[in-house]
């Protein structure tokens, strides 16, 4: 699966980032799905409730909030990012274990890297950054 991100949404991830360390930022991502790639179009921010600094638990309001945006947009949530503040840019095992949407993009941001993944049959691909023509 190829995505593709404004370079605006990609500086965006990283000062949230930078913003929530030394803990993950969190949020869910908007888009499209199109033939054989994810379309991202916006980013909705969410409260990280996890207690502890490794982990990220979407606050649930948030997440409600933001499928309401998305639809109101004709548009779709279609993946979730955080940030790993002391790890690398892929997913964890503790990501593995909290993945349970088919298809669904994940973000992981880890220094300057955002690194972009898909949870399909219980694992996750690497997915490859796409330069929009349009
Ligand atoms: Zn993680």
């Amino acid at each position: 699966m190829g995505v593709i991100m404004p370079d605006g949404l990609r500086a965006q991830i990283l000062v949230e980032a930078q913003g929530a360390y030394p803990r993950e930022c969190c949020g869910l991502i908007e888009g499209l799905i199109e033939t054989g790639r994810f379309r991202i179009t916006a980013l909705h921010p969410s409260r990280n409730l996890a207690k502890a600094a490794d982990r990220f638990d979407i606050d649930p309001r948030d997440q409600f909030a933001a499928y309401k945006t998305a639809r109101a947009q004709h548009r779709a949530i279609i993946g979730c990012y955080h940030s790993h503040p002391n790890g690398r840019a892929e997913p964890s095992a503790m990501d593995l274990a909290g993945a349970g949407e088919e298809n669904f993009l994940w973000l992981i941001a880890s220094n300057e890297s955002v690194n972009a993944f898909v949870y399909l049959d219980g694992r996750f691909d690497g997915a490859e950054w796409v330069t929009s023509s349009e």
